[in-house]
């Protein structure tokens, strides 16, 4: 009976993979040996991920329209292309600073943004714009130059797959933040992320079935300009060979879009003073949502629940759980052209939007203020997309 069943299953991964079900999380085998994507998990690293981080911080909080915003831009880039993700692009757009931005917004006081219900203690949020709040004289005067309008870019790099170059995941983050700290956990956590990633997929015995390109999209913080921009310019594109017979796709078709913002801080629910826990709670997790009110609702998630099952199969320390109400970043521009989800430390309306992250768009975000529990939460958000990446793309280690 058991070899039986065993031939049952190998036929039902068989069929799995033969209809293209790229969205199924395919269990695959427990030992290293066999597995290929558990190697890849395996050179994840928390110095790696935590120095990346840090080297995003040295720029301060990065924000738009700064030369601290294109000197990190740059960097970005140079790092990338040192991992081996050597074909950088750039996408360039214009942003006019928007005055009077008004909220017409019918929502009643416990609705949260992208859906769902506020409820339990909230404490009040914002974006910090008074640089006096920032106590750090020296990071004060790194952040000192205003933003102003005009040419903006963003970096991007791909790994390109070896039989279906044609096809593509997108994994994103955005490096640009305000607030007057130091941008570490919004969204340096989530941009590390994705370089780390690029980092592992770029490695000289990496194969992939098919592409994964590694976005850094600027401009975030003034409404998703950046990413906007990016699926404006580039969504007609997709799939087109160029020049014709060259064998290359410099916009490959879109499989999905995986985002990730704010990745290190889930001390649970403000207490009824106000204040939140010191520590990371122990029941922390990845929060995976999608958006069910867009029109690619149930391929994302089925996105979403293919990140779960990796989650659950490689991260060492924390689950994820899935929601539906997606909102402000950078896949909602994508969530009707493909399948789109974002990971998070806690979910972006109803928690986040209640104030469980105090370090939220102000001056305490900084590298110091996150302890190493709190930057394992990333890394496990790093070994679930991974994972989950590793599988839909047919990832394997040349002999
Ligand atoms: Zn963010």
């Amino acid at each position: 009976m058991r070899a039986k069943s065993l031939i049952v299953v190998g036929l039902a991964l068989v069929a799995l993979r033969g209809t293209g079900a790229r969205s199924q999380a395919v269990a695959p085998a427990a030992d290293s040996a066999a597995d290929p994507v558990r190697v890849l998990v395996g050179r994840l690293d928390l110095g790696k991920y935590k120095t990346t981080i840090k080297g995003l911080t040295r720029f301060g909080d990065r924000r738009q329209g700064t030369d601290r915003n294109r000197a990190a831009v740059d960097w970005i880039e140079q790092e990338l292309r040192s991992y081996g993700c050597s074909n950088t692009r750039r996408v360039s757009f214009e942003y006019k600073a928007v005055t009077g931005r008004g909220s017409v917004d019918g929502r009643r006081q416990t609705d949260a943004q992208g859906g769902g219900r506020l409820r339990g203690v909230r404490t009040r949020v914002g974006v910090n714009t008074d640089s006096l709040a920032q106590p750090d004289r020296a990071l004060r005067a790194l952040n000192a130059q205003p933003s102003t309008p005009g040419l903006r870019e963003e970096v991007y790099c791909t790994k390109v797959g070896a039989t279906h170059p044609d096809e593509m995941y997108i994994v994103g983050a955005h490096m640009d933040g305000h607030g007057w700290g130091e941008a570490a956990n919004d969204d340096g956590s989530g941009t590390a992320l994705v370089m780390e990633l690029a980092r592992i997929f770029s490695a000289p015995d990496v194969q992939t079935d098919r592409s994964v390109r590694f976005a850094l999209w600027n401009n975030e913080e003034t409404g998703l300009t950046g990413s906007r921009a990016y699926v404006a310019q580039r969504q007609a594109l997709q799939g087109k060979e160029d020049p014709k017979g060259s064998g290359q796709y410099p916009e490959p078709k879109w499989l999905g879009m995986i985002q990730h913002d704010m990745m290190l801080f889930d001390h649970g629910m403000p207490h009824a003073d106000g204040t939140v826990s010191r520590e990371q709670r122990p029941e922390a997790d990845v929060n995976i949502e999608f958006q069910m009110k867009s029109t690619f609702a149930a391929a994302s998630q089925k996105l979403a629940w293919a990140v779960a099952a990796a989650n659950e199969h490689y991260a060492t320390d924390y689950p994820a759980t899935v929601g539906n109400h997606m909102t402000n970043t950078d896949s909602n521009p994508f969530q009707d052209a493909v399948a789109a989800i974002s990971l998070r430390e806690n979910e972006r309306g109803r928690e986040i939007g209640a104030g469980w992250d105090p370090h939220w768009h102000q001056p305490t975000d900084l590298y110091a203020t996150f302890n190493d529990r709190d930057f394992q939460l990333g890394l496990n958000a790093a070994q679930s997309t991974l994972g989950a990446l590793g599988q839909l793309t047919g990832a394997r280690l040349k002999p």
